[in-house]
């Protein structure tokens, strides 16, 4: 396979996961008002724009074109140059400090491992921006993991904030060789066993462990973002792209009522199910979207 066919599918992840982004990023709000929308279905009105976790998106596909591979250091600057041009995407206050910081040259090993007393983040921002990755590399099992990981260690040197990002690349990765499937359970027992151990694969074993098509309440349960971290948020949003892997629309509206860190929930679940052959990211979506600033051959 050829580079630029894999950008095209590392492009087409990254269409369901700035969609998810945007959309779900439309949902907050009191939450009355916003599960009544949710339950009526109410495809919110206007431009969308994308956040922190589209933007950072770009930033790993502009690399992968430019080197074919996650390069750790033209990322680090790349995330920081985007940083410093447009700073309003609803970044994080850790992630705000340490794309600071790799702007005014700290390397980035020392920036992202310096926070949380010297543990690194293990935040949801490397999962939130991951699915591309998988995409990319879908053919190559070992590739969509150290590429995963490396996507993320420039600010999530905690290794559950790289586990997410493993878990995310590796689902994205299976929907791509799998186009046709319907088996969400078969997605999520394939991504739990290739995920280092932790919390993040401890909640995904807890989703494995859940009905498919049971009470979204007992996915909710596993946590839908509110702490921002990676084991609060990728369990329900894997689970949640396994329940609706064939389904665009109903993922985002499954996911959504997750309420929680929604933006980052959709993101990540719009990147994987845009891989699915058998459903389509809807035009109008794409249109609602703020364009994305593609690079040079896109
Ligand atoms: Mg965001």
């Amino acid at each position: 396979m050829t580079p630029t066919e894999r950008l095209t599918r590392a492009w087409r992840s990254l269409d369901g996961l700035s969609v998810g982004d945007a959309f779900g990023e439309k949902f907050f709000g009191p939450e009355r008002a916003v599960l009544e929308r949710i339950e009526k279905r109410e495809v919110p009105p206007g431009r969308w724009q994308y956040t922190d976790d589209t933007e950072m998106a770009l930033g790993i596909a502009e690399v992968l074109e430019e080197r074919g591979e996650v390069d750790c250091d033209l990322l680090a600057d790349v995330f920081a140059r985007r940083f410093r041009n447009n700073r309003y995407r609803g970044y994080g206050a850790t992630a705000q400090g340490i794309l600071e910081a790799i702007g005014d040259k700290v390397p980035w090993e020392l920036a992202a491992r310096r926070v949380f007393n010297g543990e690194g983040s293990q935040g949801n921002g490397g999962a939130m921006r991951a699915a591309p990755v998988g995409a990319y590399f879908f053919d190559d099992e070992a590739k969509v993991i150290d590429e995963a990981r490396k996507s993320a260690q420039v600010t999530h040197a905690h290794p559950d904030g790289q586990a997410g990002a493993i878990a995310v690349a590796l689902a994205a990765a299976f929907v791509s060789r799998n186009p046709q499937t319907r088996d969400g359970d078969a997605m999520l027992k394939w991504v739990a066993q290739r995920v280092p151990d932790g919390p993040t694969r401890r909640g995904l074993e807890r989703a494995m462990g859940l009905p498919l098509h049971g009470p979204l309440s007992r996915a909710i349960a596993l946590g839908t973002g509110q702490q921002v971290i990676s084991a609060d948020t990728v369990p329900f949003a894997l689970f949640c792209a396994a329940r609706c892997i064939d389904d665009f629309p109903l993922a985002m509206w499954t996911t959504v009522a997750g309420l929680g860190d929604r933006d980052t929930t959709c993101a990540i679940v719009g990147g994987i199910v845009a891989m699915s052959d058998r459903t389509k990211v809807p035009a109008e979506w794409l249109e609602a979207r703020e364009l994305l600033g593609r690079t040079s051959a896109w």
